[in-house]
């Protein structure tokens, strides 16, 4: 099973690749996480990450390539993976075509942008644990602190409002364009991953409820 979960930041793909991921025995290949490990090693690469994650930019088509290339050939990749975060741009796709590495679906999950906004300003995070909250939908026992170490929460620097923004933008411009690229891939090849859009706006058992359904057609 080789997926990739496409949609725009915010969208639920992080929760949903969790749960495909325990379900199907197969390895979540996040190149945002990839990309932020990156920087807490606080290399030199890592703080030229940091900024470029920090505007809400991409980074650069060939440090992802070659970083996906690398990843995708452990062994744990051998019965396949789940793509989060990755092609987001129509050079990033065109290199898995290249390399004739399959795709077997690709599920694009729709939000739209004022829900994004909404959802991706209010989360807090705990950095030492990775725990995510949200001010709205998923707030801390006490405001601002982490519910087991009584830490404080911080908002990420890529998730401040005008970064959200900033990431939506760059979505529309850089990412969207690989909807009709696999629509047309479809069209026109056999060996094309087959593609399905699922409106994002339900329950995460809903949303994962229609993306096994989708899977399983
Ligand atoms: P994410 O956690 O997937 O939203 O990624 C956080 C940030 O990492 C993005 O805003 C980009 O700056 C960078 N990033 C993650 N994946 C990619 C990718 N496939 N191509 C370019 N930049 C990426």
């Amino acid at each position: 099973m080789r997926l990739i979960l496409l949609g725009p930041p915010g969208a639920g793909k992080g929760t949903q690749a969790e749960r495909l991921c325990g379900t199907h025995a197969i390895p979540k290949i996040s190149t945002g996480d990839m990309l932020r490990a990156a920087v807490q090693s606080g290399s030199a690469i890592g703080r030229e990450l940091r900024s470029v994650m920090e505007s809400g930019a991409l980074v650069a088509d060939d440090q992802i390539i070659a970083l996906i290339k690398a990843r995708i050939a452990q062994p744990d990749c051998a019965n396949g993976f789940l793509f989060d975060g990755f092609p987001r741009t129509i050079a990033q796709a065109e290199a898995l075509r290249t390399d004739n590495i399959q795709i077997d679906h690709v599920i694009e999950i729709r939000v739209p942008d004022a829900e994004i906004v909404a959802r991706i300003s209010g989360r807090r995070w705990h950095p030492a644990s990775g725990r995510v909250y949200h001010t709205q939908y998923n707030p801390p026992r006490d405001e601002g602190r982490d519910d087991l170490t009584g830490e404080p929460l911080v908002q990420r620097a890529d998730d401040r409002e005008e970064t959200v923004l900033k990431r939506l933008a760059v979505y529309h411009q850089q990412t969207a364009p690989l909807i009709d690229f696999y629509k047309n891939y479809e069209a026109k090849s056999p060996h094309a991953p087959c593609y399905t859009a699922i409106a994002g706006l339900g329950s995460v058992d809903e949303i994962a409820r229609e993306i096994s359904d989708a899977l399983s057609s």
